[in-house]
């Protein structure tokens, strides 16, 4: 599928897209520009595009049983979240071995060189990544302190 194919629905203050089920990720996939061209990578979809994402990119990606991503990559300037949603794998930055599943978070700054596989022979391996540029936050307070309450009852219209 491509990745302009998707459900999206916008507001003035929001945007959704359906992406479907974690399952049935691998009928997304995205072209990589490469040195000998392009290589298009099956699983993976970008979603900031489908929802006017400004300050980060994220995508969803798959992998099928016993299968890894054939090169490393390292980021100029952006840091990345790995969220393990489903399935079993091994993370590898800079020559460390991570073992991940469901649930595991990683943080990657961008000089990591990683490459991630999907170490079971039955189950796809299901991530998310956020990326966005390091050292925007100078602390934990900041992010924190920038939400603020909205005097108002909550209402869900029926
Ligand atoms: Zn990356």
């Amino acid at each position: 599928m491509n990745q302009s194919n998707m459900t999206s629905m916008t507001g003035d203050n929001y945007a959704v897209t359906q992406v479907g089920a974690w399952e049935q990720l691998d009928r997304f996939s995205y072209e990589v520009p490469t040195a000998k061209g392009k290589m298009t990578v099956a699983g993976k979809v970008f979603l900031g595009q489908h929802l006017g994402l400004t300050s980060c990119e994220t995508s969803l990606n798959s992998l099928p049983p016993n299968q890894g991503i054939p090169f490393y990559h390292k980021h100029q300037q952006n840091e990345e979240m790995y969220v393990v949603l489903r399935g079993q794998g091994e993370f590898q930055v800079d020559g460390d071995v991570i073992t991940v599943t469901e649930g595991s978070v990683l943080r990657i700054a961008p000089a990591g060189e990683r490459t991630l596989r999907n170490t079971s022979a039955t189950e796809a391996l299901v991530w998310l990544v956020v990326q966005a540029p390091a050292g925007q936050y100078p602390s934990l307070e900041s992010e924190i302190a920038d939400g603020v309450g909205v005097r108002k009852r909550v209402n869900w219209p029926t």
